[in-house]
Parts: structure tokens; sequence; C-alpha cells
């Protein structure tokens, strides 16, 4: 049924946007000496949306848009001193352990076993690059596409340079907007698995009437069991 079978990294096989909550926390201890926090969340929204076509995904881009809102949020008065803990928080993330999510290691030998596997993910190249080295998953993938941002033009583009049609290629991840709505648009198949803590951009409805198919697992290793019934 599948030729080719894809995974999203981040949030998908391991745990991301937990070190963006933490890093948010640090910056609110940053910021509050400088008095009462009033629509932070809102600020950095903006501000990361607005980067967004500057800067890209990741964690680089992201700490330039909490530097920005620093200084929009202090009217300027914002020091040295913290810009420079925004920097170091950034290194923090970028070295920062790779905890697994359950399930993974099993789910992708399983496939792998079967099927090429190729991971797609968004994000500074370095950065992604050195997650897969670290996280001892790139033996069960044929390859690794690092996108600057992941629409159905991206995925035509994937799937046209591997000659694979769009009915036979299966998708899987946690972002609704990046992993699972441009696939089906594109009359593939995706496989949403939701996570808690999701980045709210990552949310859209997903819209009736698209050619492709959507399934909705509550633990990666379904996954296992959603391909070989379809096989
Ligand atoms: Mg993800």
């Amino acid at each position: 049924m599948f030729d080719l079978i894809a995974f999203d990294a981040d949030d998908t096989l391991w745990h991301n946007e937990d070190l963006y909550r933490d890093a948010r926390a640090q910056f609110d201890a940053l910021i509050a000496p400088y008095g009462p926090p009033s629509g932070v969340e809102d600020i950095i929204h903006a501000t990361e949306m607005a980067n967004l076509p500057f800067f890209g995904f990741g964690v680089n881009s992201f700490i330039l848009s909490l530097i920005e809102a620093a200084v929009a949020i202090t009217g300027g008065r914002v020091e040295g001193a913290a810009i420079g803990r925004l920097i170091e928080v950034a290194k923090g993330m970028i070295s920062a352990d790779i905890r697994l999510m359950d399930e993974v290691e099993d789910t992708l030998a399983a496939l792998a076993a079967d099927y090429p596997l190729l991971l797609i993910t968004k994000g500074d190249l370095l950065h992604q690059q050195d997650k897969v080295a670290r996280s001892g998953l790139g033996r069960y993938f044929s390859g690794v596409e690092v996108v600057s941002d992941k629409t159905a033009a991206t995925y035509a583009d994937i799937l046209r340079r591997r000659g694979v049609a769009p009915a036979r290629f299966l998708m899987v991840g946690n972002s609704l907007r990046s992993d699972i709505v441009p696939v089906a648009e594109l009359g593939g198949q995706a496989v949403y698995v939701p996570i808690e803590n999701t980045w709210v951009y990552d949310h859209v409805p997903v819209p009736d009437g698209l050619p492709g198919v959507v399934h909705q697992v509550t633990r990666l290793g379904e996954v296992v069991g959603l391909v070989r019934g379809n096989q």
C-alpha cells in the first residue's frame, strides 16, 4: 500500500516543545525586573509570526524573537546581561539531551523492516542534523530532509524527487498544520499523533473534502498496526 513512510521529528520522535516552554519561563523571569508584564504572550507570538519570513523555524529564530520582544516589552531598557542570558538559553536548548517519545524505537524498527522510512523536519539545519545523529535513530531512515517549511509544495517536491505517488505516501506527525493537512491536500495519507502541549501555531482545522486520508492515533506504536491494516 505504501511506497514511503515519513516521520516528523520534533514532538513526534523526541520531546521538543517542553524546551520552548522552559525557555519562555526563563524569559518571564528575565523581564520581570522591568515591571509587571502585560500581553507578553501575544507580543511574543506576534513577533515570532512576523519573523518567520526572515528567520524561519527553530531555536535561533525563536531566541531572536524573544530578544526583539524583550526590547519591545521593556521599552528598550532591557540590559545586555539579559540579552546574553537569552543567548545562553538558546545554546542550552540546542545542546539539550535528546529525550525520545514513547515507543519510538519499536515503531521505527518494525516499520523499517518493511518500508523505506524518511525523516522530514523543519528548523535549523545544523541543529536538526545534530539531533538526528545524537538520537541514534538515523539507522532506521533511508533519508533525512531538513526543509524550511512544510507545505503541500514541500511534500510534492520531496515525493517527485523520490518518484513516489502521493497516494502511496504516509506521513506521521504531531502538527496538523505541518504534517497532516498539506499531505492530505496532496492526496496522501497522514497519521496525526497529538501531544499534550502543542505549539498554538501547529493547531489548524482539517478541512472537509481533502483528497487524502487523515488518521489519528493516541500512541506512536499504533502506527504499526495501522500500516499493516492498510497492506
Ligand atoms: Mg513536530
